[in-house]
């Protein structure tokens, strides 16, 4: 049967969480996972209460928004609000973390980190999750997880296609278009 996989499942949501980002320099969304189940879920945003970038501009102290708790910061920190454990889950975020964040995640014993884009991927962080054995995988990004109904539409009007060349053919197209994550 033909359907969403779970990396793209857990990604979507971690892009949905992104698009309540209240930082206008960058969108970041995190969703902790544990037998694939949701446990937590974050965005890059002001304290509770706090001004936000997008109303008052970013503080911006060496060139970084001192402003917002990073997505994963939030995330795990839902978890120790609420007494939730982070011991061997797994995180899905839409960039790369920072160092910050990195050493935050092996210290929470997030075993898997799953990234949809790389940014400014800092060497040391990529040595720190290797020495902790954490697995770190790029998982193709894609904001639109309603792309997968129309990769189901197009698979429909392909099977209608008599000609196996033709079709083939067509096929190939779709593939292109989709990439390989739908
Ligand atoms: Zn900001
Ligand atoms: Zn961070």
């Amino acid at each position: 049967m033909n359907r969403i996989s779970w990396n793209q499942y857990f990604m979507a949501q971690s892009h949905l969480l992104a698009l309540r980002s209240t930082c206008t320099r960058l969108a970041v969304g995190a969703t902790i996972v544990r037998d694939k189940r949701i446990i937590a879920g974050g965005y890059n945003g002001s304290i509770a209460g706090g001004v936000h970038c997008i109303d008052e501009g970013c503080y911006v102290i060496d060139n970084h928004c001192v402003r917002t708790i990073h997505a994963e910061m939030n995330a795990l920190l839902q978890c120790a609000k609420f007494g939730v454990p982070t011991a061997g889950a797994e995180i899905y975020v839409t960039h790369f973390p920072c160092l910050q964040c990195c050493k935050a995640l092996i210290q929470s014993g997030i075993k898997k980190v799953y990234f949809a884009e790389s940014y400014k991927n800092h060497p040391y962080a990529a040595e720190l999750f290797e020495q902790a054995g954490v697995h770190v995988e790029q998982v193709e990004a894609n904001a639109d997880p309603f792309a997968f109904e129309q990769r189901k539409f197009i698979d429909e009007l392909l099977e209608k296609i008599n000609d196996d060349e033709e079709r083939n053919l067509l096929l190939e197209k779709a593939n292109k278009l989709f990439k390989s994550n739908v």
